[in-house]
């Protein structure tokens, strides 16, 4: 039997670190098995799901690349896979057949119970001090007594008969799990009295309809697994084997929560974060390649997992690790698709700068070009090309005279060292041999006659032209500046600092 496994987001909130993990052990599960790949959207909380969140699942796991093999059309997209629909809103009426069938079986019934009696035992039981539970009242109702409370106009939930016995179910990752269904609350509402389905009962028909074969979902589940295992049984349909992955942890160990995490994929992406690191990271999170590698490709991790190494424990989401990777995974881009990635976000930047009222000039695509070699190295996110570059498109670097003058010198030097520093550009490197192989002697030479460490020179250097501390490295940077503009510049900040109060060191 051929594996299918199916990722099923609610689209209550926008596309999760904890969603993508799962969505990504399914599909690297069906990939490795040959099998498919099932998206299903479960829209049936009404109030919460919203069009937007959809979108946002939808788009996030097309980034990744994650390409679901079934599942619901999207933007003009044709629906694929022959078990659809793949929305849950547009199932009902498979739920209603599924009731249907529970009702005539009598594996559920109608209950008529007012949410008055549902308060009063509630009450009791908590006061009785025992966990919340329905106690049967409808359950062996007669024909004639449920007549009576239909004549009277009640409307009926449909309940399903959950029994006691202990319910056992080896899990991928748990190991052997028992749950007594005496802990469950009993007898569970499926349908409410307007029809709808809910949740456990949705999860269960569209898992046997779909004839999925493995279920890979969040720790959280688990706890529900023997009511869905109850219900296959009453469906007749083959259950299906489960894996439950770990709970991702912040890194106090509570779990990871919106309040104290970034969670949300678009968030990463806008930061900047590569499809590929994400990838990667999230799939060393919670299992192990079984090796000492750390870098790994979709494709590589296709042929290496399995849910068999897939830890139990908690898994610390560790954000230097994925800024590490990320890094990593930005040296490992062409040179074209790391041009392609990293403009967009330098176009964004300049953009808030010149929202920000500052003179920007639009780069040129040569020289953007003559930039990667200075910043791909450098980059722990794509957004952090702005602040690495931008010295070299604003019209004008505000430069701090504090920052100007190198510790172990004072104003006076650093005035002498920048005219001098300008001198020997000007009059010793023309307009053609502006490469940084011919900056970089004569400006040593010019620290060695002074006695002036290089490393202070150049620090000086750098702050008047960039207005930074920190920059690529600093010929190329000039060399990216061009001649005009750093000879400009060395004068601009020359008078910047003549015209400063001597500062205080
Ligand atoms: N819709 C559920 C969720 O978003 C997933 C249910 C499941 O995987 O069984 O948490």
């Amino acid at each position: 039997m051929s594996v299918r496994c199916r990722f099923a987001p609610s689209p209550t909130g926008p596309l999760h670190i904890g969603g993508v993990r799962t969505a990504l052990y399914n599909y690297l599960f069906a990939r490795k098995q040959g099998g498919a790949f099932i998206l299903r959207i479960e829209d049936t909380d009404v109030a919460r799901s919203r069009v937007e969140f959809e979108r946002d699942i939808l788009t996030g796991l097309h980034w990744l690349g994650l390409e679901w093999d079934e599942g619901p059309e999207v933007a003009g997209l044709a629906a694929r896979g022959a078990y659809g629909p793949y929305r849950q809103m547009e199932r009902l009426a498979l739920y209603r057949e599924a009731a249907e069938r529970l009702l005539e079986g009598d594996l559920a019934y109608p209950c008529y119970c007012s949410p008055e009696q549902l308060d009063a035992d509630r009450k009791a039981q908590e006061a009785a001090r025992q966990p919340p539970h329905y106690v049967g009242r409808c359950a062996r109702l007669s024909a004639q007594e449920r007549r009576a409370r239909e004549a009277e106009g009640i409307k009926a939930v449909v309940r399903f008969r959950v029994g006691a016995e202990r319910v056992a179910f080896d899990d991928l990752v748990r190991g052997h799990v028992e749950i007594d269904t005496r802990t469950m609350g009993g007898d569970l509402i499926i349908l409410r009295s307007d029809g709808s389905p809910l949740y456990h009962f949705t999860v269960a028909v569209d898992d046997a309809q779909m004839a999925i074969t493995h279920v890979v979902r969040g720790e959280e589940h688990l706890s529900n697994t023997p009511k869905h295992i109850l219900l296959f049984r009453a469906l007749g349909a083959d259950i299906p084997t489960f894996a439950h992955l770990p709970l991702i942890l912040n890194p106090d160990r509570t779990k990871m929560s919106k309040r104290k995490s970034q969670t949300a994929l678009s968030a990463y992406r806008e930061e900047g974060f590569v499809r590929e690191a994400l990838v990667n990271y999230l799939a060393l999170l919670g299992w192990s390649s079984g090796t000492e590698e750390e870098l790994f490709r979709l494709e590589e991790l296709v042929e290496r997992f399995d849910l068999d190494r897939v830890q139990s424990g908690g898994a610390v989401f560790d954000r230097e690790r994925l800024e590490w990777m990320n890094g990593q995974w930005i040296r490992r881009l062409s040179q074209e698709e790391f041009l392609a990635r990293m403009t967009p976000f330098l176009v964004r930047h300049l953009e808030r700068r010149t929202s920000a009222g500052e003179r920007v000039r639009q780069p040129e695509e040569a020289e953007l070009r003559a930039l990667v070699p200075l910043v791909q190295e450098r980059l722990p996110v794509l957004a952090a090309i702005g602040e690495l570059v931008d010295f070299l498109f604003l019209e004008r670097v505000a430069v701090e005279p504090g920052q100007l003058v190198p510790k172990r010198w004072d104003q006076r030097t650093t005035l002498e060292a920048l005219e001098a520093a300008r001198g020997v550009i000007r009059d010793e490197i023309g307009p053609v041999t502006f490469e940084a192989d011919e900056l970089e002697p004569p400006l040593r030479r010019l620290a060695e006659e002074r006695g002036w460490k290089a490393g202070d020179l150049f620090m000086a250097i750098r702050v008047a032209v960039t207005g930074r501390t920190a920059t690529p490295p600093l010929f190329d940077t000039l060399v990216a500046l061009g001649r005009e503009r750093t000879l400009e510049r060395l004068d601009r900040a020359t008078d910047v600092l003549a015209g400063a109060a001597a500062p205080t060191q």
